[in-house]
């Protein structure tokens, strides 16, 4: 019943819109008539292309029918939908690798249009693994310039769009740790989880682009790059960003347009890594996701 008012006052607004931008100086009833059974058709929807995913993937939301961009709520958080055709919105909505598995719902708002479906997520079942750091064990720290320099490139929501699918892995080496493991120090609840995939590339093996992308930032381990090493942002456009870490070598500047299978740089053992190896991770509007969805 709410939403039979909430559809009413959405078309009477679309209708009124309508009168506006016309602006005709006399509506007849027939007009009228017209232009109700012409916004019927145009009724804005929100659609999920499926409702049950995973800790650690995203939901495929499409809204139809909306004039302005909506806004998309997932667990308390607001994601902006992109323009994807003419009144047409798409999100890839993150679940976080440590949202607590059950029932939620999606939300999509766009002016006095909202609606809601219900949605689910379940436990990926990642290991857990049990790290004790021993006491006084300093190690080295991130740098203020790194933490910065990343978190301000994963939150890019660039309109343009490069890639968000049919990636390849950015490395031809056998992948050594999988996305998602949960990490649990000195007993206490899990509190990190691996935020990539891990490639056992020998040192001096190429980095390659997965998608099309503009890159975001690079980063040198003489610059501060304490922990990451040197790195590498790349954006896809529409909120989806990924970062290759430890690199020996860089092949590519900021501001770079790169194509699907470019060679960007190197493999090594840069920042805190205990050989050479790559991390690849993916983040939708700076969430890490599991980089194997986005892979063909
Ligand atoms: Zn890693």
């Amino acid at each position: 019943m709410k939403l039979n008012k909430v559809l009413l006052s959405a078309l009477l607004t679309l209708s009124l819109n309508s009168v506006t931008a016309m602006s005709p100086k006399v509506s007849s009833p027939e007009t009228k008539e017209k232009e109700i059974a012409v916004t019927k058709k145009a009724a804005p929807k929100l659609s999920i292309k499926s409702s049950t995913v995973e800790q650690g993937a995203f939901y495929e939301v499409t809204i139809t029918g909306v004039k302005r961009t909506p806004l998309v709520w997932f667990n308390q958080i607001a994601f902006r939908a992109f323009k994807s055709a003419d009144k047409e919105y798409t999100a890839l909505i993150p679940v976080e690798n440590l949202t607590k598995p059950g029932s939620y719902a999606i939300l999509a708002r766009a002016g006095d249009w909202e609606d809601k479906v219900p949605v689910t997520v379940l436990d990926n079942h990642k290991k857990i693994q049990h790290i004790t750091l021993s006491k006084g064990k300093s190690g080295l720290r991130a740098s203020q310039k790194e933490l910065s320099e990343i978190a301000a490139a994963f939150r890019l929501r660039s309109e343009d769009l490069y890639s968000v699918n049919h990636f390849i892995y950015p490395s031809n080496a056998r992948k050594s740790s999988p996305f998602g493991v949960k990490r649990s120090y000195n007993n206490a609840p899990v509190s990190s989880y691996h935020k990539g995939l891990d490639f056992a590339g020998a040192m001096g093996s190429p980095v390659f682009a997965p998608g099309d992308a503009k890159v975001a930032l690079v980063g040198n381990e003489k610059d501060g790059y304490n922990v990451h090493g040197n790195a590498i942002v790349l954006d896809h456009g529409h909120a989806l960003t990924s970062i290759y870490m430890h690199l020996s070598k860089i092949d590519v500047k900021k501001g770079d347009f790169v194509k699907k299978g470019q060679k960007i740089g190197e493999v090594g053992h840069t920042g805190i890594s205990t050989g050479p190896h790559l991390h690849w991770g993916t983040y939708l509007y700076g969430i890490s996701v599991d980089p194997e969805l986005f892979v063909d």
